[in-house]
């Protein structure tokens, strides 16, 4: 059975890049009938905290991201850390150094000297424990191959040679009995049986010793694919401006977690052509060797285009819900009590809203003129077409809408042609100061339809503000 593992350290939120990898992983396991699991590597005991936690999961939440049992804690395992290093030393894999680091910065220089990568040079690998000075802590090192080349066989990168006289012996465990990540990572995907590792490829080099590590021990190595990083729109690193974000940020600016998943798959992974699929198509495609090896460009507009294609296709009562939520998550208080208070009318007028918007937020401001109070705020642009003209043209429509028997879209739009037939003007110059008066806005849902969502006694009273 395959099984994967999306690894993060709880140090921040669940940034776009670990929401990527996070996906693939769980694309991948589901698409094999496997497992993905959950480890949280909290070894770095400073750097850790349990708020990190909380968001890394609820940003695998939101995105509809699950795994197989409880999240594991990197940390509680710390004894079997410990355990796997002892072994390796019996093995005569890995030995105790006892150097200090006077020494080991000597044998930098030393190195840097000779034109060498600075790296140990091996002084206990062979030497006799019974030379081990009084009362210092050792650390616990690899003996690595001392020649020949270990090949990193990845999904994605191909065959990735490091030359072994390029690694030394690592650290796998600390003086003060900690293991180091190259270490616990090990031992922890071969005890979970992690059959497939896909992460950022960041970790390509590491990837080389891990197989050290796992080739000392006797355990087979995974499947690896290591996935290009996610770049800014001009090849650079991907920057805050640019969307280096936690997923958070992308709910708060109204973002759906379909969308996200789409955009993300869309990512550095690629079903020939298709630009919109479903998570269960996604699922039902993904294969390792569709991901690209070229570095993946962060685009907001695309995302938007996305987000704005699931918007249109969401049902109302969904949207609704996630406005709400999102209008109370970023604060708007004013709008999430404006929505709970109107949900029919926002229901009705949603239809006419989602072909407007490409966030969730464009949608609560496209929503407001519902629930908006009076005398109600006027945009820049649209005090602009509130001119004292077209202020008198508004008391000729109060005067004629308050004639009509019926309230509703027909009455009001054939209304509205007779009075521009009568004044000499285009329907558009009549509907444009109207909108002004009844929204706030220059861009609104048909305002016909507006004037019967919000119903006839708000119309009026909105429109009356405006003329007197
Ligand atoms: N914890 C590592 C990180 O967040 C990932 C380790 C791995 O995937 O092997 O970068």
């Amino acid at each position: 059975q395959v099984v994967t593992r999306f690894a993060p350290s709880p140090t921040g939120y669940l940034h776009i890049g670990g929401a990527r990898t996070a996906l693939f992983s769980w694309a991948f396991a589901k698409n094999q009938g496997g497992k993905m699991l959950l480890r949280i590597e909290d070894t770095d005991r400073e750097r850790s905290t349990d708020a990190a936690v909380v968001a890394l999961i609820d940003g695998l939440k939101w995105l509809g991201l699950d795994w197989e049992g409880d999240p594991i804690s990197q940390f509680a395992r710390a004894d079997r850390h410990a355990e796997v290093a002892r072994q390796l030393v019996e093995l005569g894999h890995a030995y105790y150094c006892y150097c200090s680091s006077a020494e080991l910065d000597q044998m930098r220089e030393e190195a840097r000297a000779a034109g060498k990568p600075p790296r140990y040079n091996g002084y206990w690998r062979d030497r006799d424990q019974s030379e081990a000075p009084e009362g210092v802590a050792p650390v616990i090192r690899i003996k690595a191959p001392l020649s020949g080349d270990i090949a990193v066989n990845d999904h994605v990168q191909g065959q990735v040679v490091f030359k072994a006289e390029n690694l030394d012996d690592f650290i796998i465990m600390r003086s003060d009995g900690t293991p180091t990540y190259m270490h616990a990572v090990v031992v922890d995907d071969h005890d979970m049986g992690v059959t497939h590792i896909i992460r950022g490829d960041d970790h390509l080099t590491n990837a080389a010793r891990q197989i050290i590590i796992y080739n000392a021990m006797g355990w087979p190595v995974p499947e690896m694919a290591h996935i290009p990083l996610i770049h800014g729109p001009d090849g650079a690193k991907l920057s805050k401006r640019h969307g280096a974000l936690g997923v958070e940020a992308y709910r708060q600016m109204g973002y759906l977690p379909e969308a996200l998943r789409n955009y993300l798959a869309r990512l550095g992974w690629s079903h020939g052509d298709d630009e919109f699929f479903s998570t269960d198509q996604m699922v039902e495609w993904f294969a390792l060797d569709g991901l690209n090896k070229g570095a993946a460009r962060f685009d907001f507009v695309k995302l938007e285009n996305i987000n704005g294609h699931y918007i249109r296709e969401a049902t109302p009562e969904y949207l609704y819900d996630v406005m709400l939520a999102t209008a109370r998550e970023v604060g708007r208080t004013a709008d999430a009590e404006g929505l709970s208070a109107n949900r029919d009318t926002a229901l009705s007028a949603l239809p006419e809203l989602q072909p407007r918007a490409k966030t969730v937020l464009e949608l609560i401001d496209l929503a407001q003129f519902i629930y908006a109070s009076r005398p109600l705020a006027i945009d820049e642009k649209a005090s602009a077409l509130l001119t004292p003209e077209s202020r008198i043209v508004l008391g000729d429509m109060a005067e004629m809408l308050h004639g009509l028997n019926e309230w509703s879209v027909p009455a009001i739009d054939a209304a509205m042609r007779t009075l521009a037939e009568a004044k000499g003007l285009k329907l558009g110059k009549l509907a444009q100061p109207l909108r002004a008066a009844l929204t706030g806005r220059t861009v609104s849902p048909g305002i016909f339809e507006v004037m019967v969502l919000i119903g006839r006694d708000e119309a009026m009273a909105r429109l009356q503000d405006q003329i007197s």
